[in-house]
């Protein structure tokens, strides 16, 4: 099987830096895989996931998505690959003051004619699939209430919705469940594996929890000092294998 994304060799080194945040950093992710990204703070989890995304640019590598180069692609056709990713941030990314509906339609943003989305002008089929993907996520009460009357496991679940409706390809995590009291945490991933599952969305999720990483993920990659030093299928790690990741250096 081809990979859906293919990161071949990518290295990344901020302006006034003097190391890298990323290096030579490989890895192919396939449809449906949930893939765990475990490493210590300042280890480039979160810096990895802002290149794929094109947050933050690469200093050197390619990014594949299915076989073509992401570098090599039109202003146009590169929008169009950002719209096959979902993110996910730890501190939610909602705009507060408006409804929950209208923060899950800013997922398709980069799909709908600016002009008329400006003036938060959906179509019904837009709001209809809004509000069911809400349902789904057990959000149906809260459909019309502001962004900021959700708690905090609300909110992620709002922009996991927001992700949802995108169709991505591939959804990418950052400390999703990094500000929640761990049942809510425990909820909430459970929701977005199954969610994601069962659209065979790839899923990239940036843990700092070693349980969760195990529990949740078809495959942990450990980073350290911007490096990979750990791949494996969860299956095979266990708390030993993570003290190669988070060891001293
Ligand atoms: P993690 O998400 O694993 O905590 P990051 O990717 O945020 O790690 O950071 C990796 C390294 O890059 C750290 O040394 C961090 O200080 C540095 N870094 C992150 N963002 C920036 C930035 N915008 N400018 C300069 N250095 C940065
Ligand atoms: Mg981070």
């Amino acid at each position: 099987m081809k990979p859906l994304l293919k990161i071949e060799n990518i290295s990344k080194k901020y302006p006034n830096s003097k190391k890298y945040a990323l290096f030579n950093f490989d890895l192919d992710i396939f449809p449906s895989e949930i893939i765990a990204i475990v490493g210590k703070s300042g280890s480039g989890k979160s810096t990895f996931l802002r290149c794929v995304n094109g947050l933050t640019e690469a200093s050197n590598g390619n990014i594949y998505f299915k076989q073509r180069n992401t570098k090599s692609m039109s202003s146009k056709e590169y929008r169009k690959y950002r719209t096959n990713i979902g993110f996910i941030f730890q501190n939610y990314n909602l705009q507060d003051r408006i409804s929950v509906l209208d923060n899950v339609l800013t997922g398709l943003l980069g799909q709908r004619n600016p002009l008329m989305t400006t003036f938060g002008l959906w179509s019904k089929q837009d709001k209809e699939k809004a509000k069911s993907i809400l349902f789904e996520m057990g959000l149906s009460q809260h459909v019309q209430k502001r962004a900021d009357q959700l708690s905090g496991g609300e909110k992620q679940r709002v922009s996991i919705a927001r992700a949802l409706i995108q169709d991505p390809k591939i959804i990418l995590a950052d400390e999703p469940v990094a500000s929640l009291d761990p049942p809510t945490a425990k909820k909430i991933l459970d929701d977005l594996k199954t969610k994601c599952k069962k659209r065979k969305i790839a899923v990239v999720i940036n843990l700092h929890d070693i349980e969760m990483a195990l529990k949740y993920s078809d495959r942990i990659i450990g980073l350290r000092n911007g490096e990979k030093v750990w791949d494996s299928p969860s299956s095979e790690a266990t708390k030993e294998s993570f003290k190669q990741i988070y060891q001293k250096t």
